[in-house]
């Protein structure tokens, strides 16, 4: 079977990484049909947007795409193409697979952490009113008489939309995900003790549709807790579902925790599309030097096969590039004992290596 996928290569770093894990995938022998779609800043001239419709219709017809990182143009007035790309195809979990491989530099060993982020409420959901602004003044007047509490004038406020469906739909993916993966517990993340009615509802929320999944562990964790939890004992926790900020806050963290931005992988996910990407950026600074780490990018497109349901390339790319790190030989800078070895390889050099182990174990 040959996958119609679309194909962002992104900006910034963004081509030479796409064009690195295009390679490794086809590496897997699993055959693809690229519908290559630019978006991102160098398309801003031409189509007087960083995301044209035409890139959306794509995902939206293939349900599937992978992309390299875009930048976000500052004081342009254009939102990120990236949360736009979420909202507009409604893709409402953020996966973030958090996975120590040997070899890899970090202070922990032994990781393996799920993140199911929900994407699209909560303090992000982008409901903000400007200090000073006449509608901020009254929208402060109104509150203060609603709920009896004193709000100083001088405040901007951002709200904290928190909904019994959103919750349901992040919760049950986080289940389902433990159930299809054999993981054996989701905890979900809140502080539902001091925000009673938007963590609280998410935290009732997600007892209810646990009750759904018997096979399944389910607890709970106030944030600031199992924050510390994981610096100390990051082997206790399987699969988390959090709301929108603290997802975004315990991803960079369990990142950190497996060795940086360079092997970070994730996908957004809907219920008919989803988008895989690299946690990092566009890196802009090292654009056409063939220097940073493809792994995250390339962990992503082996979640893209997970989601395909070609999973045998998926265990396949995912033991060449364990190998390749535990080698530590065809490694970028990021990935070597200090970040000026002269024996680290590019970005290319990185495809070349893990190619070689899929083709050795054929
Ligand atoms: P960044 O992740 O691009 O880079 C921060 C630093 O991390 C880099 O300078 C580099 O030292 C290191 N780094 C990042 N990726 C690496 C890799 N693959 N290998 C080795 N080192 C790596 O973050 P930033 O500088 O804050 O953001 C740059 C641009 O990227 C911004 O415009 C931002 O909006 C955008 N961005 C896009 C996405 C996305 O496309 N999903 C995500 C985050 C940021």
């Amino acid at each position: 079977m040959t996958y119609r996928v679309t194909f962002i290569p992104g900006d910034g770093v963004g081509p030479e990484l796409s064009e690195a894990t295009r390679r490794v995938l086809e590496g897997t022998g699993v055959e693809f049909d690229w519908d290559v779609q630019e978006a991102g800043a160098d398309v801003m001239d031409k189509y007087g947007t960083p995301l044209p419709e035409h890139v959306l219709d794509s995902i939206r017809r293939n349900g599937v795409a992978i992309k390299g990182p875009i930048t976000t143009p500052v004081g342009t007035g254009f939102r990120s193409v990236n949360v736009a790309l979420r909202k507009e195809l409604d893709l409402f979990c953020c996966l973030r697979p958090c996975k120590s491989y040997p070899g890899v530099r970090s202070r922990y060993e032994g990781v393996d952490i799920v993140i199911c982020r929900e994407n699209h409420e909560d303090l992000y959901a982008g409901i903000e009113f400007e200090q000073g602004k006449p509608e901020t003044a009254k929208l402060i007047e109104f509150m203060s008489e609603l709920s009896g509490k004193k709000i100083r004038e001088d405040s901007g406020v951002s709200i904290k939309p928190i909904s019994v469906s959103g919750t349901q739909r992040i919760v049950r993916f986080a289940f389902e995900y433990a159930r299809k993966y054999g993981r054996k517990k989701v905890t979900a993340v809140h502080k539902a003790n001091i925000m009673k009615f938007s963590d609280g509802l998410f935290l009732a929320t997600a007892r209810e549709v646990a009750q759904e999944y018997g096979d399944v562990e389910f607890e709970d964790r106030i944030v600031d807790n199992l924050s510390m939890q994981l610096v100390n004992r990051p082997e206790e926790y399987d699969v988390l579902v959090l709301p929108n900020l603290y997802g975004d806050i315990v991803s960079d963290l369990c990142a950190g925790l497996i060795g940086g931005l360079g092997v970070a992988p994730g996908g957004n996910i809907g219920d008919s599309t989803a988008v895989f990407e690299a946690t990092h950026g566009s890196a802009p600074k090292y654009r056409g030097k063939n220097k940073v780490n493809p792994m995250a990018m390339m962990f992503s497109g082996m979640l893209m096969l997970r989601y395909l349901e070609e999973l045998d390339a998926a265990d396949r790319l995912e033991a060449a590039l364990a190998a390749v790190i535990a080698e530590g030989k065809s490694v970028t800078y990021d990935m070597k004992p200090t970040r000026d070895d002269p024996t680290a390889v590019g970005t290319s050099e990185v495809a070349d290596a893990v190619i070689e182990k899929l083709q050795a174990a054929r």
